[in-house]
């Protein structure tokens, strides 16, 4: 059986639609043989997961995806292998919940101004026990048919510089890797093309994270095509890293990032597997 990895995705911990069970369920049906369960600033939804994952068979990696700044910009930087319990990652994790609660009161402020009343209780109520992200704004504008679609709830209020938006300062880049690394784990640049840096500042980035402790980049991610993967996976070659594929799956309705559906990694860039002992 041909080992398939999915080193990135969301639960109910943080904003993704399926609990950890359905989770680690769902992707064993498509095949996934490794899952590494990375939620938003979170390890809430490791044990469940891991409980899951020992009926089904599947291999699962305990991880998160940690935001983090630098340069005044967000970063997602993803920890594969981590100990959840290393202290310093569980205080981090800690802080990062009371910074998103009060994150969230700001862009319920803003939403109200705009005349959008009940975003807070909605976003806790549909959060629960996990974190509050944009992506439960985004939903409840949604509910209430003051968007569309999602993307619009961030054209219009959540993404930088609109109605909504929170400008956040996250832990720095560096500590960000360091409580990965600290844990025993391995941290990898998530989604890089995401944050559309020019190739100057890319490689400024890089060059950072590397000097933190960073050893893997995303090369595969759920929509990228091939060009962007070769491009990515220049950067992979050029500084080093290793190379990690991830869906960043959130939600069973979104088809076109399926758990396990990604093109595999070009053969020339080492494994980031091969570093998770
Ligand atoms: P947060 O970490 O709370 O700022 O929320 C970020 C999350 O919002 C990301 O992980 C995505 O799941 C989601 N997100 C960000 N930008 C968009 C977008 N343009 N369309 C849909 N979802 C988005
Ligand atoms: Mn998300
Ligand atoms: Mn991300
Ligand atoms: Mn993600």
């Amino acid at each position: 059986m041909p080992e398939i990895y999915d080193l990135h995705c969301h639960s109910t911990a943080s904003d993704g639609a399926l609990t950890p069970t359905e989770l680690v369920r769902r992707a064993h049906e498509q095949g996934v043989t490794s899952l590494a369960l990375t939620d938003h600033d979170t390890v809430a939804g490791l044990s469940e997961a891991q409980t899951a994952a020992a009926a089904t068979g599947i291999k699962l990696i305990p991880g998160i995806e940690l935001s983090s700044s630098w340069q005044n910009k967000c970063f997602h930087i993803v920890g594969l292998n981590i100990n959840p319990a290393y202290p310093p990652l569980t205080e981090a994790t800690r802080n990062l919940q009371i910074m998103r609660i009060e994150r969230a009161e700001k862009i319920a402020y803003k939403l109200e101004k705009k005349r959008i009343p009940g975003a807070l209780e909605a976003v806790k109520k549909a959060a629960g026990e996990g974190m509050i992200t944009r992506s439960h704004f985004a939903d409840f504008l949604l509910s209430q048919f003051h968007v569309s679609t999602q993307q619009e709830a961030f054209d219009r209020y959540l993404g930088a510089g609109k109605a909504a938006f929170v400008p956040t300062t996250w832990s720095d880049l560096e500590l960000a890797v360091s409580w990965i690394t600290g844990s025993g784990g391995v941290a990898v640049l998530a989604h890089p093309l995401r944050y559309k840096l020019t190739a100057s500042w890319m490689k400024r980035l890089l060059a950072a994270f590397k000097e933190a402790g960073g050893v893997g980049i995303e090369v595969v991610t759920g929509r990228h095509n091939s060009d962007e993967i070769k491009t990515v996976a220049d950067y992979a070659t050029r500084f080093e890293l290793a190379g990690s594929v991830g869906s960043d799956f959130h939600n069973p309705s979104n088809q076109w990032v399926e758990l396990g559906r990604l093109t595999p990694l070009p053969a020339n860039i080492k494994p980031v597997w091969e570093l998770l002992s």
